[in-house]
């Protein structure tokens, strides 16, 4: 009998599904954290569906209740399209490498030349920094600014020549560069408020000009919903082939990363945390999936569950529990102990999607439950232990005194172990998937 029901346990457990109900509860709490980040809709709708599909062939976890698992799922599949294709900067075959930057104005694409060229003197490299916004009066300037302090000199056209020519500035730097041995160049150009056709046809006049190595579409984290239109702007008016996202300093969520991501299917490159020239790291997926899900505290949680959880143990346990009879209150103890294990959880669950009623089951476990209950059962026989139905009333009342607690406490836990016990032969039969039995009151 008893190989039967291990059998009928495993196959539970490898063959399980999530079921659609669950799948589709936490996938409705998703979508707003999703709108909340500011992920445009159409990308939410995509990723969503795409979310559903994988989560409807996820085999049950063990250590994950569904929607948890359901969480995991989204976080995983985000890291993974944040950071599929996550690449290095394209070095030129013959020096110099060139860089250009695009983006509307205010992106911070002129202090993302300085923190870049910082970098690459970082990574050894000899860059040169490129004036070629020539629209704003102050734009040369703020290069040249930045420049001084990253220590990089900026190529820049010469000052008091009226109105000079950016596409000629950006060819003739490269010629500079050759001559005087940089081997990345820069290149910062001019953006507009709004998507503009002359600012975008000036882009691609310097991008055939000089022919980047690699364009960066530098965008602001805040523009939120805005991104896609931006971003699917400046793919149609000068390409790109990297995206750098700035202003992550601020309160912005960062769903522009993955709208911007999905729509074009270009890398993160970089990001910008602030306006000094050290707030600047590359890209990181995790750190952004875990910011656009805004679910740190419910990942770490995952997290824990899934280290706290003993296969072995487990496996011991679903055998044993599978003939009911046999389930005894040291095992009722050992399972409490094991969900105990999780830690400091119950706080977290209220904010868990569709985890609301759970919470009031753990409530009931702290660890004073857990010493009372422990009392309480050490201070029965073994007998008494392997055969709770022969704890009758004075029996009870002699545990009561030999524990320190009241007759109510002691029936309250024989009524929790009989109510174990029985879920536990639901669960032999195959109506459920091993979850939390031992907190059923
Ligand atoms: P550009 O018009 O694209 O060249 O943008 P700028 O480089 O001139 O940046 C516009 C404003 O945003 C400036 O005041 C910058 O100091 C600021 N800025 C740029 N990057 C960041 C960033 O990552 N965080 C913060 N807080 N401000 C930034
Ligand atoms: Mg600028």
């Amino acid at each position: 009998l008893s190989d039967r029901l291990t059998t009928v346990f495993s196959s539970l457990r490898s063959k399980g599904k999530l079921s659609d109900a669950d799948i589709d509860a936490t996938a409705r709490e998703i979508r707003i954290a999703l709108l909340e980040a500011d992920v445009a809709l159409p990308v939410v709708r995509d990723f969503i569906t795409q979310i559903k599909e994988r989560a409807r062939g996820a085999e049950v976890s063990q250590a994950l209740n569904p929607a948890q698992q359901v969480v995991k799922i989204v976080n995983d599949e985000l890291i993974n399209i944040l950071g599929g294709e996550t690449r290095r900067v394209r070095y030129a075959k013959s020096p110099p490498t060139v860089i250009m930057l695009a983006g509307l104005q205010g992106s911070g694409k002129t202090t993302l030349a300085g923190k870049l060229s910082r970098w690459f003197k970082s990574e050894g490299h000899a860059p040169l920094l490129v004036a070629a916004d020539l629209q704003r009066p102050n734009a040369v300037q703020q290069l040249q600014v930045l420049g001084e302090r990253a220590a990089t000199p900026v190529y820049a056209p010469e000052p008091g020549n009226g109105v000079g020519d950016p596409i000629k500035v950006a060819r003739d730097s490269i010629e500079h560069a050759r001559h005087a041995q940089h081997d990345v160049v820069i290149i910062d150009t001019a953006g507009r408020l709004g998507i503009d056709t002359e600012m975008m046809q000036q882009a691609a006049d310097i991008r055939d000009a000089v022919g980047p190595d690699e364009i960066l579409f530098v965008v602001d984290a805040m523009i939120g919903q805005d991104a896609v239109t931006t971003a699917q702007a400046f793919v149609d008016g000068v390409g790109f082939d990297g995206v750098v996202l700035t202003k992550l300093d601020g309160d912005a969520r960062g769903g522009a990363a993955l709208s911007v991501r999905h729509i074009t299917g270009r890398p993160i490159m970089f990001a910008s945390t602030g306006e000094k020239l050290e707030d600047f790291d590359v890209f990181h997926p995790d750190r952004m999936a875990g910011r656009i899900l805004d679910m740190g505290d419910i990942l770490t949680l995952i997290e824990q569950a899934e280290k706290a959880f003993d296969a072995d143990q487990a496996e011991k346990m679903s055998t044993k529990f599978a003939s009911g009879e046999d389930f005894s209150l040291e095992d009722f103890l050992e399972q409490m102990q094991m969900i105990r294990k999780l830690g400091p959880i119950k706080n977290l669950l209220g904010m868990m999607p569709g985890m609301g009623q759970m919470r009031g089951q753990l409530d009931e476990i702290d660890d004073r439950d857990l010493d009372r209950v422990g009392g309480i059962i050490n201070s029965m026989t073994p007998d008494e232990r392997r055969n709770p139905k022969m704890i009758n009333g004075s029996r009870r009342a002699r545990i009561a005194r030999g524990s320190g607690v009241s007759v109510t406490e002691v029936n309250n836990l024989v009524t929790r172990f009989f109510d174990a016990q029985k879920m536990m032969r639901q669960m032999a039969g195959g109506m459920g998937i091993p979850g939390m039995p031992g907190t059923r009151r």
